[in-house]
């Protein structure tokens, strides 16, 4: 979709949640081209579809799982004093982002974070010196190098690979290795949040980009689904577990305990559940689209929010980053004392490390979090107040984070994932925007998308 087009759609979303009224049971005269849509998830994707739907004037109801709308955009309000997202935090790249623009539409007030203000740690807790930085860029480049190279080799091979043979050349020097290690871990798991084993080389970073800073929300990102779902008729705890389709004349979709009718369902269920046949569906999905399920990568990105009485850190960075001794561990750490004025640290565990964790204890996560935490800044800082763990890999309605390209799938495989079956059934989603995917805007712009195309039938 180009700038335009998407500027277009945005402008019928505003419209139609002024002018759209409240759908229900009630409201049986279905006639004069209106049709009953039934949208299944209420993330962005599934609230962004039923919006532009329901403002062209269709009878749209949303199946949520769970007892709270937004899905994988959760801010928790635990702490009332700031709330805190679970999931999606920021913005990434302001600049022509959708999210962006209707972010400007509500006023919603946005704090920047910058990777500019950031300081690096070694193993033993020592602020980088200028040779270490020097030698860790260098690292770097050289690992990038090497994932550029391998992206046209004949075959495609997991970025583990790529790196396992470059590190040969560093076989005598552990620093170098713990750095390749770093890299690694915070600029390709925690970004991708698949596992170097599993991440292809070939397509790892396939997504665009939108320019500018990565801003995150003052009141958290549930602004955006909260004013998505003003007016949408959501039925929250309704478990879908099966869709009949292909049917001349309708698709059935059944919860644990209703079943609805729909000459058209959007289906936006995370990969993670797709891939875990959590849904039947009647008849099964095509080969190319169960394929591409079985084929694409669901990741993993957990969060460990710890806070403080006060920050013991340094207090004009957003950024802490941690040469771990032990692939991935708490390497990288964002404080809210600059942006926020909170003194709250927030550690990320990804990949194969962010899964592993989820059988923890929160006192055992918040245990080695300290470890890390003491070795930087001494033994004599405090216990944190409080903490928030997340589960997104044990979290049964979306069974990950989100969706990576992995070693053996394509970057079509998200058109397949995404394409209409039989004019009934719509797929949208983050996993389904292939040049977007794993971020909020993706699953924005893959809601329009599907409006798009249900409204042009
Ligand atoms: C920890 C983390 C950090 C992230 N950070 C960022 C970030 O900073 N910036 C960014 O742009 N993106 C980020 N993302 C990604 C972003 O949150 C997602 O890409 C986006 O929110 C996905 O929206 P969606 O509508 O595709 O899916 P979801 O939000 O997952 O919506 C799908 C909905 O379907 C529901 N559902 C599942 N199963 C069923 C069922 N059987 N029946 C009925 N309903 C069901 C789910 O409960 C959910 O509400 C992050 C994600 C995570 C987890």
């Amino acid at each position: 979709m180009n700038k335009r087009d998407f500027l277009k759609l945005l402008a019928l979303v505003f419209v139609s949640s002024k002018a759209s009224g409240r759908g229900g049971d009630d409201d049986k005269t279905i006639g004069n081209g209106r049709q009953r849509i039934v949208v299944i998830g209420a993330g962005l994707a599934g609230l962004v579809a039923a919006k532009e739907l329901m403002g062209a004037g269709h009878h749209v109801i949303v199946l949520e799982a769970r007892d709270r709308i937004g899905g994988r955009i959760w801010t928790s309000k635990k702490w009332p004093d700031v709330p805190l997202d679970m999931g999606a935090t920021w913005i990434h790249g302001v600049s022509g982002n959708p999210i962006s623009e209707l972010a400007d539409q509500l006023g919603a007030r946005r704090l920047v974070t910058s990777y500019e203000r950031a300081v690096t740690y070694t193993t033993d807790g020592q602020a980088f010196s200028e040779v270490e930085e020097a030698k860790l860029e260098a690292v770097r480049r050289r690992m990038f190098a090497a994932l550029r190279k391998a992206q046209s080799a004949d075959a495609d091979t997991s970025i583990r690979q790529v790196v396992n043979l470059l590190e040969k050349n560093f076989a005598s020097d552990p620093e170098a290795l713990r750095f390749m290690s770093f890299c690694l871990s915070g600029n390709i798991e925690q970004e991708y949040a698949g596992s170097a084993s599993r991440l292809s080389s070939y397509w790892y970073d396939s997504a665009e980009e939108f320019d500018g800073d990565d801003v995150l929300f003052a009141q958290g990102f549930s602004v955006i689904t909260e004013y998505l779902a003003q007016d949408v008729d959501i039925r929250l705890s309704q478990v879908v577990n099966e869709i009949k389709w292909q049917d001349e004349s309708a698709v059935s979709v059944r919860t644990t305990d209703n079943e609805f009718i729909a000459d058209r369902v959007v289906v936006t269920l995370p990969l993670g559940v797709l891939q875990h046949n959590d849904v039947r569906f009647v008849p099964a999905l095509p080969e190319e689209k169960r394929n591409a399920i079985s084929k694409l990568g669901m990741g993993v990105l957990n969060k460990c929010y710890l806070r403080f009485e006060q920050a013991f850190w340094p207090e004009d960075m957003d950024w802490l980053e941690y040469v771990s001794a032990k692939h991935g561990e708490w390497t990288e750490w964002v404080s809210f004392q600059r942006a926020v004025n909170m003194p709250i640290l927030l550690g990320f565990n990804a990949a194969d490390r962010g899964r592993d964790i989820e059988a923890w204890s929160d006192e055992q996560i918040v245990a080695s979090a300290m470890e890390t935490l003491r070795t930087i800044f001494g033994a004599d800082i405090p216990q944190p107040v409080d903490y928030q763990i997340t589960r997104w890999a044990s979290d049964s309605f979306t069974r990950g984070s989100y969706s990576y390209n992995a070693l053996g799938s394509t970057p079509v495989m998200r058109d397949a994932l995404a394409s209409a079956l039989n004019k009934q059934l719509f797929f949208a989603g983050e996993a389904t925007d292939r040049d977007y995917f794993g971020t909020a805007h993706g699953a924005f712009l893959s809601g329009l998308r599907v409006s798009r195309d249900i409204l042009s039938i």
